[in-house]
């Protein structure tokens, strides 16, 4: 698995290369956040749930997510809501409460 940045969004604040437990991120040095070894990512998500930018999406494998799907990651109403978006399609919200501090 791996995670793509959007450099548009990206304000290099750190906080993903932080809350990554492989230290596979570079960020907060001034450039927009990239991954430095993504064959060594396992999907974790927690740089998704950390990035105040909402910068960071996840690639799904084709099985869930089809060509090019991608999980992303934002809050409403204080309730964790992940999106399942594929090119072409709209994207698909499914909220998600967790039920402890670091529960996945
Ligand atoms: S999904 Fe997890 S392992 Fe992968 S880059 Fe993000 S924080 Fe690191
Ligand atoms: S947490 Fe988000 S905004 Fe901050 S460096 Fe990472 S991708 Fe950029």
């Amino acid at each position: 698995m791996s995670v793509t940045f959007d450099p548009s969004l990206c304000v290099s604040c750190g906080a993903c290369a932080a809350a990554c437990p492989g230290t596979l991120i570079a960020a907060g040095d001034g450039a927009p956040a990239r991954i430095l070894y993504p064959g060594d990512c396992w999907g974790c998500a927690s740089c998704l749930k950390a990035c105040p930018a909402r910068a960071v999406r996840l690639y799904l494998p084709p099985a869930l997510g089809g060509r090019g799907g991608l999980l992303s990651y934002g809050t409403e109403g204080g309730r964790a809501v992940w999106r399942l978006e594929r090119p072409g399609r709209d994207p698909v919200p499914f909220p998600w409460e967790p039920e402890g501090e670091g529960d996945y």
